[in-house]
C-alpha cells in the first residue's frame, strides 16, 4: 500500500516535472557544484522548454516559480529563531558513517547485527541527528530543522546484507531484513529523520539477491539515495598505477551510465582508505576511454568526523569517516558521547540553508571563499 503510495507520488512529480521542463532544473541544482560531469551529448539540462502558448504547464511552472522567493518566509525563521537557546554552530564536526556488512550477532568491526543497526538509528534520531545526502554535505546545501544535526550514511562493498531485493505478491521488493529495508521503514515511522545514503558499490552490486543489478540500482535510485563508486575489483589505490586507477574507477562510471544515462554521482569510497600521494591526482580526477572523471569526494576509512563544508579545514577529496560500531576505538557511539560532553564541536543548524551561522569565536575558522552565496550568521 505504501509502496504504492510511493509510485503515484512518484508518478505525479515526474509528470509535473515533465509539464514544466523543471526536471532538468532539479537535477541541474542538484549536481550544481560538483564535479564536472562527462560530457553526455544529449544532456536534457541544456534544453529550453519549448516556447508554447500559456496553457496548464506555465500555470504550473508559476506555481512553482512562486515558491522560490522563499527568502521572505527564510527570513522569518531567521528572526524566530534564539541564537542563544539554539546555539547554531555550522561550523561544527559532522558524523559521515560507515557501515559494512549486516546480520552477524558477535561483536566484529565489520558487521553490525540488523537489531543494533535500528538501535543506530533511534540512538540517532532521539539526539537530534538527521540523515543529509552526502551530495547535500559537499555542497553546503544542509536544510535540516534548526537545532538539529547533520549525520551522513555511506554503506562499503555492495553487500547483499546492506540490500536485496525479494518476490513479494509477483513484485520485487526491498527485504526487511537488510540495512535499507530498515531504514525505509524507519524513515515511515520517522520522516523527519530523512532518507539519506550512499551506497559505494565494486563489480556487481548486491549479488546473490533478486533481481538483475540495474533492477536493484534502478529500486535504491528510486528510493532517493545515491550509489557512488567504490572500484572495480575493490582495489587498492595505494598499489595501483595511474592506467589501473583510472581503469577501475572508469568501469564504474561505463557500467552506470550505460544503466542510467543521467547517472551523475560523483563521489568515490576509496577501497581499505588506500591511496598513494603520487597517483593521487587520477583518483580525483581522471579518464577511462571516452569517459572523463571527477569526484567531488573521496572517502577514506574512519576515525573521526568530518569538519563542516563551510571550515577551513574541509577538504572534500580527503574526507573522513567514523565507523559505524560500538565498543571500538573511535566509533559512532564514542562521537555520539564526545559530542554530548563537548557541544560546542557539534554542528548545530540554525535551521536556514541560505545562512552559515556560528559563534563569533569561530570566525577565523570559516572558510570564506565556500560561503558562495549564504549569508554568515554571529552570535
Ligand atoms: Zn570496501
Amino acid at each position: 500500500m505504501k509502496r504504492k503510495y510511493l509510485k503515484i507520488i512518484f508518478i505525479t512529480i515526474i509528470m509535473v516535472t515533465f509539464l514544466t521542463g523543471l526536471l532538468g532544473c532539479t537535477q541541474h541544482n542538484r549536481s550544481q557544484n560538483t564535479p564536472e560531469k562527462i560530457e553526455q551529448p544529449n544532456d536534457t539540462d541544456t534544453k529550453e522548454a519549448p516556447n508554447t502558448p500559456k496553457g496548464d504547464e506555465d500555470i504550473l511552472l508559476e506555481q512553482e516559480e512562486e515558491k522560490h522567493p522563499i527568502d521572505k518566509e527564510e527570513q522569518q525563521v531567521i528572526e524566530e529563531i534564539d541564537y542563544e537557546i539554539v546555539r547554531p554552530n555550522e561550523l561544527g564536526e559532522v558524523m559521515i558513517l560507515m557501515y559494512h556488512q549486516f546480520g552477524k550477532t558477535e561483536r566484529d568491526i565489520w558487521w553490525r547485527s540488523f537489531e543494533n543497526f535500528e538501535k543506530d538509528l533511534q540512538t540517532l534520531y532521539d539526539s537530534g541527528y538527521r540523515a543529509v545526502s552526502l551530495q547535500d554535505f559537499i555542497t553546503n546545501n544542509i536544510d535540516i530543522p534548526a537545532g538539529t544535526t547533520p549525520v551522513i550514511f555511506t554503506f562499503d562493498d555492495g553487500t547483499n546484507s546492506q540490500f536485496n531485493l525479494i518476490e513479494k505478491e509477483g513484485e520485487l521488493v526491498v527485504n526487511p531484513k537488510t540495512a535499507v529495508g530498515i531504514m525505509k521503514s524507519f524513515y515511515e515511522k520517522h520522516p523527519d529523520f530523512g532518507l539519506e545514503a550512499t551506497f559505494y558499490i565494486n563489480d556487481v552490486a548486491f549479488a546473490g539477491s533478486r533481481g538483475t543489478e540495474k533492477e536493484r540500482l534502478q529500486y535504491l535510485l528510486d528510493l532517493g539515495v545515491d550509489v557512488g563508486n567504490h572500484t572495480f575489483g575493490h582495489t587498492n589505490l595505494a598499489q595501483a598505477n595511474a592506467d589501473n586507477i583510472q581503469s577501475v574507477i572508469g568501469k564504474h562510471y561505463r557500467k552506470m551510465y550505460e544503466y542510467f544515462p543521467d547517472y551523475r554521482h560523483y563521489t568515490l569510497a576509496l577501497p581499505y582508505g588506500a591511496y598513494a600521494n603520487s597517483t593521487f591526482e587520477y583518483i580525483v580526477r581522471g579518464e577511462y576511454e571516452d569517459l572523463r572523471y571527477e569526484h567531488g569526494a573521496v572517502l577514506l576509512v574512519g576515525w573521526k568526523p568530518s569538519p563542516a563544508p563551510a571550515h577551513k579545514d574541509f577538504f572534500p577529496t580527503r574526507l573522513v569517516r567514523v565507523r559505524a560500531g560500538e565498543g571500538e576505538l573511535q566509533d559512532m557511539y564514542y562521537y555520539l558521547d564526545y559530542f554530548e560532553k563537548n557541544p560546542e564541536k557539534r554542528y548545530v543548524s540554525d535551521g536556514n540553508p541560505n545562512t552559515i551561522a556560528f559563534p563569533e569565536k569561530y570566525k577565523h575558522l570559516l572558510d570564506e571563499e565556500r560561503l558562495e552565496d549564504k549569508k554568515v550568521i554571529t552570535y
